[in-house]
């Protein structure tokens, strides 16, 4: 089937406004985050109920057309790109399906936006726990494939933690169960299996997550450093004293300034080398004790000094200016990179010197903003994706930082997933074999490797991906 066939086909299970096929209207969905990478889908198609989803993913099944499915398209590692096939658009499916409050469980479809199933649970007195920064923007099916974190992950777990069921369809059209809402399941461990798949084992039809009790009270703090050094010490300490914070984030000087000359402004000291923004939530009842031990310990580290909110208004711009740092560096310059890896926290003080050492090599201003808490980093590199030659020292640099974590005893992603941008990285930490093992995997869910093709694995490993026609 051509192109014009299979958009006719396609609008007529979804509405012709549902499809789109001019380079005009396809050009906002070549790229994701990322705005380094730029890959044209040949259609995109965006189906508004369960039942046209379905019909969709069985055409296109049918037709043996590749696609690729795509939340909020807030992902950083280009994973949701459609190259020459079909963008599966999923963030018309926005329905809160079911919440039953006496268990803590919700059912949502997967193009509901972190934020807003939170915002729905809210009157029962509930939360969904794992808060990407991008929580206004992304949805749970992009977290399910991401297996995505977030700032208060480092208490509450990732999203792997929070999924205890999903309907899937498969790339053949079949529809799969996975996972158990009303206890452990049997056997292999599916549900773990899809969660983190990135799009490639199929498109989650439906979500059941674990809902999670707002705590009693919260205390916000804000430690602010002359040196990195003594804030990633301050990290360590932390941890090592038993004391696990709901959250535990660094900021250093290039992200704060890019925060306080935006709308965003927190109020974050421009003069510090680093801030860590500290959250304890729980019972009342000995928070603020715990609150002066994480004082102390800053102040033993070397912080100049640690305030506590004061009051929820306070809070809210302490986070605002955090979660929207990524946003606030649109100032510095037209594109920025985000690098993702994650590394033993013992060894925060020399990665991030090494960082900065790569950066100042290259020439290239590196804004760290990163979970400090769960050793996972992210350096940004604001720069000119249209200049070759600073793109070129954007990538080496990219690139050295990785093998400086790796080198460190870290892993290549920490919550971005791999998409095309880590691809070249897998084998820093796979063998062969075991990325053989991973293709052999994707084969059980997607024997034809129609679900988002040429991701994860690096297609020499998987060679035979890309074999599905390509529409052009
Ligand atoms: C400012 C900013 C801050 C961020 N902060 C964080 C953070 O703190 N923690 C974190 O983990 N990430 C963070 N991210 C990255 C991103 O928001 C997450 O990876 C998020 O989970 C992506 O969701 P999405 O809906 O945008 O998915 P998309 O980008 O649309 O897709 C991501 C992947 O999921 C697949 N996919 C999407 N929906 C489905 C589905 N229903 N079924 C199967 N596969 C599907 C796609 O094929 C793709 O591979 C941040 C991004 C930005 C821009």
């Amino acid at each position: 089937m051509n192109r014009d066939a299979l958009a006719r086909s396609l609008s007529a299970i979804v509405g012709e406004r549902q499809v789109l096929h001019r380079p005009s209207e396809l050009l906002v969905y070549a790229s994701d985050g990322l705005p380094g990478y730029r890959r044209e889908p040949a259609l995109a198609v965006f189906p508004r109920t369960r039942e046209e989803l379905v019909a969709v993913v069985r055409l296109l099944a049918r037709e043996r057309v590749p696609f690729v499915p795509r939340g909020a398209g807030t992902g950083l590692s280009g994973g949701a790109l459609a190259d020459g096939s079909v963008l599966l658009g999923l963030n018309r499916l926005t329905r809160v399906l079911s919440v039953d409050a006496e268990n803590r469980l919700a059912v949502v479809e997967p193009g509901v936006v972190n934020v807003h199933l939170t915002r729905a649970v809210a009157p029962h007195g509930l939360h969904y726990a794992p808060d990407p920064s991008s929580q206004a923007a992304c949805t749970i099916g992009g977290n399910v494939a991401e297996n995505a974190g977030g700032p208060h992950c480092l208490k509450y777990g990732v999203t792997l933690n929070h999924v205890v069921a999903l309907t899937v369809i498969l790339p053949d059209g079949d529809i799969v169960s996975l996972g158990n809402a009303d206890g452990e399941d049997e056997g292999y461990d599916l549900l773990g299996t899809f969660v983190g798949s990135e799009g490639c084992f199929g498109v989650a039809l439906d979500v059941t997550v674990r809902l999670s009790p707002n705590p009693q009270a919260v205390r916000t703090l804000l430690a602010d450093f002359t040196s990195l050094d003594a804030a990633a010490r301050a990290t360590s300490s932390i941890i090592a004293a038993g004391i696990v914070p709901a959250a535990l984030e660094m900021m250093d000087q290039a992200t704060i300034l890019a925060v306080e000359a935006s709308i965003y402004a927190a109020g974050y000291p421009v003069d510090a080398a680093a801030v860590l923004l500290l959250e304890l939530d729980g019972l009342a009842d000995g928070i603020d004790e715990d609150a002066d031990r994480l004082r102390t310990i800053c102040l033993g580290s070397g912080a100049r000094s640690v305030r506590v909110a004061r009051d929820e208004g306070e809070r809210t711009r302490l986070w605002q200016g955090r979660k929207k740092a990524f946003g606030a560096m649109g100032r510095v310059s037209s594109h920025l990179v985000v690098q993702d890896a994650v590394i033993p926290r013992t060894r925060l003080p020399d990665v991030l010197r090494a960082i900065a050492l790569i950066g100042e090599r290259e020439g290239l201003t590196v804004c760290n903003v990163f979970h400090a808490g769960d050793g996972n980093l992210h350096p940004n590199i604001p720069y000119n994706a249209n200049d070759p030659e600073e793109s070129a020292r954007v990538h080496r640099a990219m690139t050295a930082i990785m093998r400086t974590c790796v080198e460190a005893g870290g892993s290549v992603t920490g919550e971005h997933g791999i998409g095309i941008d880590k691809l070249d990285y897998m084998p820093l930490i796979f063998s062969e074999a075991s990325l053989d093992a991973m293709c052999r995997l994707r084969d059980a869910f997607d024997p034809a490797r129609r679900a988002n093709p040429g991701k994860v694995v690096p297609i020499r490993s998987c060679r035979e991906w890309m074999q599905a026609p390509v529409l052009r």
